[in-house]
């Protein structure tokens, strides 16, 4: 191996791990680009919950469980990808990777390029990003660069820059963060012991739900692929890039998807498809799940459910709904989109009962 600039190479012992509590490049070895030796640059990613969702399941007729992706150490799916990007060019000797982000993939990569101790650079849309993941970038130390256009502008530019510069690029063009993602149908392969009719998940740039059907080929399954875009942001509906996205669900707020054939395929060969959801739709899901099912997911994540709920599990036993990411994510969503008040009260003993037991008028 050649030298390189990370400060710590992370070389994971499998035995010093047990059970699925192991490095996600260590659990599926022999499924990943990975050598033994390898430097892995890991935070634990993974061997994520399987929830199940009595609530959904009773309005739509099937067994439907959430994949808790949210549980992942930064919060989102990204980590899957981001263990495998980071861990490969930290192998490659590379000083430096980049990424064009709604969010999730900025936070993945600040954090991953933190613990490798390489440089990384984000562009994320001025003013678009959620308020969870700008904290998280900024305390992992990435540098954040707030274009003054959308993601797909964004993505346009730093393609070009990495073609110029030795900057590792860590978008979902990027083969290792294809693999690292397609773990998550591994792991409901092994969970449901391959029982599984139908997936449903948001679609933004479209490399999870590639990821997913990669993944669920390679252990020999083949649910039903149902992704679902958000109304403002569906170029994989119209069958045509959308200018400017626009949705509350900012995960899939992207116009042009890059791995728009692959998704396409994803979706006919496993006889899916790819649908709308308005931002209604969305965030009613968003509240359904946080109040009814006691799990919090950002609005994007919501997409799956709300998707599920609109269009029916369409003869599906067994329905998995991937919820993306951590609804701590984006709190401003959740604090402008409730039922619910915070009721002031000066310091008496009445007033407070009358907060906690009156009729809420
Ligand atoms: C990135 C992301 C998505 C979209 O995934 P793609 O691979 O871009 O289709 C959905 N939800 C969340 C929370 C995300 O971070």
């Amino acid at each position: 191996m050649s030298e390189t600039s990370a400060r710590n190479l992370p070389v994971v012992e499998g035995a010093a791990f047990t059970g699925t509590h192991v490095p996600l490049i260590e659990r599926y070895r022999e499924r990943l680009p990975f050598a033994p030796g390898d430097p892995l640059v890991s935070l634990q990613e993974g061997s994520t919950p399987l929830l199940r969702a009595p609530l959904i399941s009773e309005m739509v007729g099937a067994r439907v469980r959430l994949k808790l992706e949210g549980a992942n150490p930064t919060g989102s799916f990204k980590d899957r990808g981001m263990t495998c990007a980071v861990s490969a060019a930290v192998r490659d000797g590379a000083r430096a990777v980049i990424c064009a982000s709604t969010g999730n993939t900025a936070a993945s990569a600040a954090a991953y390029a933190a613990r490798a101790g390489i440089t990384c650079a984000v562009i994320v849309p001025e003013g678009k990003i959620a308020q969870g993941k700008l904290a998280q970038t900024l305390i992992h130390g990435a540098r954040v660069i707030a274009l003054q256009g959308n993601f797909d502008q964004a993505l346009t530019l730093v393609r070009e820059l990495t073609d110029t510069h030795p900057i590792v690029l860590v978008n979902s063009v990027n083969e290792f963060r294809i693999e690292g993602q397609k773990t998550a149908a591994f792991e409901i392969q092994e969970a449901l012991e391959g029982e599984l009719d139908a997936l449903c998940i948001p679609v933004g740039n479209a490399g999870n739900i590639t990821s997913y059907w990669r993944g669920f080929t390679e252990v020999g399954m083949a649910p039903r692929m149902f992704g679902f875009q958000a109304e403002g942001a569906m170029p994989l509906v119209l069958g045509h890039p959308v200018e400017h996205p626009e949705t509350v669900a900012s995960a899939i707020r992207i116009g042009n998807p890059v791995r728009w054939e692959d998704a396409m395929a994803a979706a006919r060969d496993s006889r899916g498809s790819i649908r709308m959801v308005t931002d209604s739709e969305i965030l009613a899901a968003f509240r359904l799940l946080a109040s009814k099912e006691g799990m919090f997911c950002e609005p994007a994540s919501a997409a799956s459910v709300a998707g599920l709920l609109k269009y029916g599990a369409e003869g599906a036993e067994q329905v998995v709904c991937v919820l993306t990411g951590r609804g701590l994510k984006d709190p401003e969503t959740a604090i402008a989109h409730n039922d619910g008040r915070v009721i002031p009260c000066p310091v008496e003993l009445e007033a407070i009962e009358e907060a906690v037991l009156g009729d809420g008028s």
